[in-house]
């Protein structure tokens, strides 16, 4: 039986560090790490997403802001919250929750959070740090997944891993960042020809598909270690990607949905605030 990943607990060690390294800097600097939410319209998991991001940054002593805007709002309104919260020095990190409603472009939005304080780390030029290994924001739920491996004691170097997924938020970022692990790293995709001869080869696999129970036992080997990405709300209850009771009887280490990933997501957005603040001040 395969070691549960607990993903709940991972996270608050970090936020416990967190919340230590928030106060070292109030105590130094006498600067509170913020951070902005910005959520347009009602869409309930957005809302529940917020929540969460919020309770964290009280739990760790950061000042957080929300922000609601209504669905009709005009590109132009959100970009001139942007350009406040640019320039608003209580303000580090600024978030806008996606998705957005399809009249505003997302891409414009992100393209204008200033990169010092692209807490999200969607902005192109986070990106492009990432790629060629230079210091920026790592997107959370990316780097979420790395920390996990290494705080469970997953070798990664020279392994085998395989993620399912190519988004330019979860599968993209993370496969760079295993690479940067030194692994190496087959993305697979819906047009993958046989996906189960790939994950098959897999040491480390990532699933962020957004299907529930894609990956099922027949596609794994024995010891693998699964990370399980997906969200997905069947009748009510969140299932992941994986087939977890039957993959569970065949992987060294599996992440369970949920309790895995998602609460890394949150705690490394608190790590990438602090950092903001940390670089604000100069310290
Ligand atoms: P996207 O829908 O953007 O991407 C899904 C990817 O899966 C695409 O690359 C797609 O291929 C691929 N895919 C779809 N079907 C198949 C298939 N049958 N076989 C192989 N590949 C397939 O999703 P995201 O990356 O945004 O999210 C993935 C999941 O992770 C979702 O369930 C989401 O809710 C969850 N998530 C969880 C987070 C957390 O904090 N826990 C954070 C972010 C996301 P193609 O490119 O060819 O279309």
């Amino acid at each position: 039986m395969a070691e549960i990943i607990d993903g709940k607990k991972i996270a608050q060690e970090i936020r416990q560090e967190v919340a230590k390294d928030v106060a070292a800097l109030k105590e130094k600097t006498n600067i509170t790490p913020g951070l902005a939410v910005v959520i347009v319209g009602e869409d309930p998991a957005s809302q529940v997403y917020v929540r969460g991001k919020e309770k964290a940054c009280d739990e760790v002593g950061i000042h957080s802001e929300k922000h609601t805007l209504p669905a009709d709002v005009s590109e132009e309104e959100l970009l001139s919250l942007v350009d406040k919260l640019n320039n608003d020095s209580k303000i580090h990190g600024v978030l806008v929750q996606l998705p957005l409603p399809s009249h505003i472009n997302e891409d414009t939005i992100i393209d204008n959070i200033k990169l010092e304080k692209d807490v999200d780390g969607f902005h192109p030029s986070s990106i492009g740090n990432l790629l060629i290994g230079k210091e920026g924001f790592v997107s959370c739920t990316p780097h979420g997944i790395i920390v996990l491996l290494k705080r469970t004691g997953i070798d990664i170097s020279g392994k085998n891993a395989v993620v399912v997924g190519r988004s330019n938020i979860v599968g993209k970022p993370v496969s760079v960042l295993l690479l940067a692990e030194n692994a190496t790293v087959t993305i697979c995709h819906s047009r993958t020809k046989d996906l189960a001869s790939e994950t098959r080869r897999a040491d480390i696999l990532v699933a962020a598909v957004g299907k529930p129970e894609v990956i099922t036992a027949d596609m794994v080997k024995d010891g693998v270690t699964v990370i399980d990405v997906g969200v997905n709300r069947v009748d009510g209850k969140l299932i992941g990607d994986v087939d977890f009771d039957e993959v569970s009887k065949k992987a060294r280490a599996i992440t369970p949905v949920p309790g895995g990933v998602g609460p890394m997501t949150i705690a490394m957005l608190m790590q990438n605030t602090l950092k903001a603040a940390q670089m604000a001040a100069g310290a």
